[in-house]
């Protein structure tokens, strides 16, 4: 079984703090379990930075850039536009695949909307002159960022470890947008993100960790990598009424078509 995962955080303190060997241990891992391609997304300029930084160590290993929301709102306006241009230079590197994670997170109380719609409409821009496709983080937000994907048309995205409802998923996927799914397709009680999943086109599918958050089951609790993708794939698989090979075959190939990587980069 080859296993892409299309969104993981290998720069994430969590590796170097709590897995034994760091990151470098957690790959290696990964590659024995059967993954043969990640992308490391950024979530600030420090995080696309080392995102770029992983990608030029590991052959297999591409990088997304891009200021998260939640990022986006803790520092100037100045800083910011600072930021934003670093990222329009940073993307044009040759492991840069997309440009994310960006979106909108209504979860804290002191979101501030205005500065993360700035944020998201910047980027989607960035992405618009560079051509490349974004990676869209949606928390508490789902309404906000739909409206977004119907008043941008013509932009390629994927809406990472999607949480909307199934019944959205049609026209989303008219639009030309991919859906990606996470730990929580195995949850107990999660039947919307397992309703969702089985809803995706066959095309428009992708799978990941989010790692290391999100871990599947029966690993919560631990710090997620990609060598528990198989669980993931799993859940995904009984929610398609397929086999977890297929589901495998289906989400790398989509993987490698969102991103527009080429299969001599997989491992293995
Ligand atoms: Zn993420």
């Amino acid at each position: 079984m080859r296993i892409f995962d299309s969104h993981a955080h290998y720069d994430d303190r969590r590796f170097s703090d709590e897995f034994p060997g760091g990151y470098r241990a957690a790959l290696e891992q990964s590659l024995r379990a059967g993954v043969c391609g990640i992308v490391n997304i950024g979530s600030s300029m420090k995080t696309s930075l080392s995102s770029v930084r992983l990608a030029e160590e590991y052959g297999f290993v591409h990088a997304a850039v891009g200021i998260h929301p939640c990022d986006s709102q803790y520092v100037t306006l100045k800083e910011l536009d600072k930021q934003l241009t670093e990222i329009e230079s940073l993307a044009s590197h040759e492991k840069v695949k997309a440009i994310g994670e960006i979106g909108l997170d209504y979860h804290y109380d002191d979101t501030d909307r205005e500065r993360q719609f700035y944020a998201l409409s910047a980027q989607l821009d960035i992405a618009r002159r560079t051509g490349l496709p974004v990676v869209i983080h949606s928390r508490d937000a789902m309404a906000d960022t739909i409206d977004m994907v119907f008043s941008n048309p013509g932009i390629k995205g994927v809406l990472h470890s999607y949480s909307g409802s199934a019944e959205d998923v049609p026209r989303l996927a008219k639009a030309g947008w991919y859906f990606s799914f996470s730990g929580p397709v195995t949850y107990k009680n999660a039947h919307r993100p397992r309703l969702a999943a089985g809803a995706v086109p066959e095309d428009r599918i992708m799978a990941e960790t989010d790692a290391p958050y999100l871990p599947p089951v029966p690993h919560r609790g631990e710090i997620n990598f990609s060598a528990y993708m198989e669980f993931t794939l799993s859940a995904i698989a009984e929610a398609r009424g397929t086999d977890p090979e297929r589901a495998a075959e289906i989400t790398l190939e989509n993987a490698l078509s969102f991103y527009g990587i080429g299969e001599d980069t997989l491992h293995g």
